[in-house]
């Protein structure tokens, strides 16, 4: 049956035996060599990707750089009618490009339709956006004089993904970019190449059906040494890359070595504060979603929970025996709670990290470990575990990408919470669990989470796209989606025009000739 339906899914989505990347109708020219595909879900393969040649690489960069020159001159809101047109498109793809994500990533297909609808949501914010596209005008200090400023097309933007988002953070990228009327070269995760193409083709019919160039959209695909032209690339102004920190610290330092810009979402290592003025139920269902969810493969997963220690027994209780009720197996069947890992290399890490906690002095409070047997085919199936640690553990100040939770205990105020919740590395999501004003107020203060996502009394995980979104220290400092993450897009110009008679210099000074 899985078969079947997945069968479906890719003849919708037109991925063919051997699929290219490259430039939308360009699919003529990947050289490289080819990329298989394997689900995590039952371990068969799903397809195969050419991947891209440094010399095809090249003829994509050309595809993109003509493609700019004419569409920064097509008006934004109608580049926004190219998006709303992509957003309809998505919008009849949902239940294939779901599946899809669901069967080569292994999130559950909830999840899967999830993305899909964050893809459509950002295309609906976008069209918005494409006539909103506003600067400010300020009164000069000058007589005869105005000021303004614009914001122009900034060019290509290169963007390279990362596996567990396959799709939804492309299209974050790609939306803005577009009605900001830059061109985009993608770079998705060598672990999810089939995700990508499916994109590929369904913003392929849009550019054909408007008749606009093929190089707005193109995709290459191959692993880190592909991404290392876009991120060397002197033409690309501004790379948007999503991965892990130790991804980000290389590219954000290549691309500051030739001044380009970067946007960086990178690793996080969030925590749920539990004070004992919490809602004790709210807090089991916001903390087992967030640490379990998609496997715990989703940077806003929760990895820390800091509970009070007067609550401390009750808050464990409730955990481990919620841990019991988990169903682990096929995320396409929605019974299942939990899905695969996304590979055999995530089960090792996952591995590691638990002899790391008991090493270190941590205690397994929710036994992990790996399945086999039937269902469990493709060796990526593990147990959510829970263990009991300390926040100085050097695997807890680790971003392990798998369902491992930490619970820590914390006594006094809720400062003391905050300090523990901060001391980590990384800064993306945070969270409180409390009905007490006085501490969630705390907690959202200057004086309180140093993360860029801080939520009161909902966990961790789990973004609108509405807001923007990112964190800060090691989680790179990026803003992406909603908000005014589409500024980062263009190139700011601020303009003075002098209508009078009379040069006027500023700040007073005199010039004669
Ligand atoms: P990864 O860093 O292994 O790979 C991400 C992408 O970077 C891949 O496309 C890869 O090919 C490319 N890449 C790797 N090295 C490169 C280099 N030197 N130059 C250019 N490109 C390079 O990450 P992953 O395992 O795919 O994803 C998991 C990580 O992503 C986690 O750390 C997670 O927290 C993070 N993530 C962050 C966000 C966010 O918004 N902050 C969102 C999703 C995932």
């Amino acid at each position: 049956e899985l078969e079947t339906t997945i069968k479906e899914a890719l003849k919708e989505l037109n991925i063919k035996d051997i699929n290219e990347g490259t430039s939308t109708g360009l699919n003529n020219f990947s050289n490289g060599e080819i990329l298989e595909s394997y689900s995590p879900v039952d371990g068969k393969l799903i397809g195969k990707v050419k991947t891209s040649t440094p010399a095809d690489y090249e003829k994509v960069m050309e595809s993109a750089n003509e493609a700019f020159k004419q569409f920064r001159l097509i008006p934004a809101p109608k580049r926004g009618e190219m998006v709303r047109q992509f957003g309809e498109k998505l919008r009849k793809n949902k239940e294939a490009l779901g599946k899809l994500v669901s069967y080569e990533m292994g999130k559950s297909l909830q999840e899967g339709y999830g993305e899909v609808q964050e893809m459509i949501d950002i295309c609906d914010f976008a069209v918005g956006l494409s006539r909103q596209l506003h600067g400010l005008t300020m009164h000069s200090e000058r007589p005869g004089h105005r000021m303004y400023e614009q914001y122009h097309s900034l060019g290509v933007v290169g963007i390279i993904s990362a596996f567990n988002f396959p799709v939804a953070v492309w299209a974050w990228n790609t939306a803005l970019a577009w009605v900001c009327g830059d061109v985009c070269v993608w770079k998705p995760s060598e672990k999810t190449p089939l995700c990508a193409v499916a994109c590929q083709n369904i913003m392929a019919e849009v550019i054909k059906e408007n008749n606009l160039p093929e190089g707005i959209s193109c995709l290459i695909t191959g692993d880190y040494k592909i991404g290392e032209l876009l991120t060397n690339d002197k033409r690309i102004p501004l790379i948007s890359a999503t991965g892990s920190t130790r991804m980000g610290k290389i590219v954000a330092q290549v691309v500051a070595g030739r001044f380009g810009k970067s946007l960086l979402e990178l690793g996080g290592n969030n925590a749920i504060i539990v004070t004992p003025d919490a809602d004790l139920e709210m807090t089991i269902i916001g903390a087992v979603f967030g640490a379990v969810g998609t496997a715990g493969q989703r940077c806003t997963t929760t990895r820390r929970l800091i509970i009070h220690e007067s609550i401390y027994d009750k808050v464990k209780e409730a955990l481990v025996s919620a841990y019991k009720q988990l169903r682990i197996g096929n995320p396409l069947d929605e019974k299942n709670h939990v899905g695969p890992l996304i590979d055999k290399q995530a089960v090792e890490l996952y591995n590691e990290a638990l002899k790391k906690v008991v090493a270190q002095g941590g205690k397994i409070l929710v036994e992990g470990g790996v399945l086999f047997g039937e269902g469990y085919e493709s060796g990526c199936y593990v147990k959510p575990a829970i263990a009991e640690a300390d926040n100085s553990f050097e695997i807890v100040q680790h971003e392990t990408f798998a369902p491992v939770l930490y619970l820590l205990k914390y006594s006094g105020t809720v400062e003391n919470a905050i300090a523990i919740q901060n001391d980590v590395a990384q800064g993306l999501s945070s969270a409180i669990m409390t009905n007490n004003l006085r501490e969630a107020e705390l907690f959202l203060s200057v004086a309180g989470s140093d993360c860029g996502i801080a939520n009161v009394n909902i966990g961790t995980s789990g973004a609108e796209i509405g807001g923007a979104f990112g964190g800060e220290k090691e989680t790179g400092g990026g803003r992406e989606s909603g908000s005014d993450a589409w500024k980062i897009y263009m190139r700011r110009q601020t303009n003075t025009i002098n209508y009078g008679v009379g040069v006027a210099l500023s700040q007073g000074i005199k010039f004669h000739l």
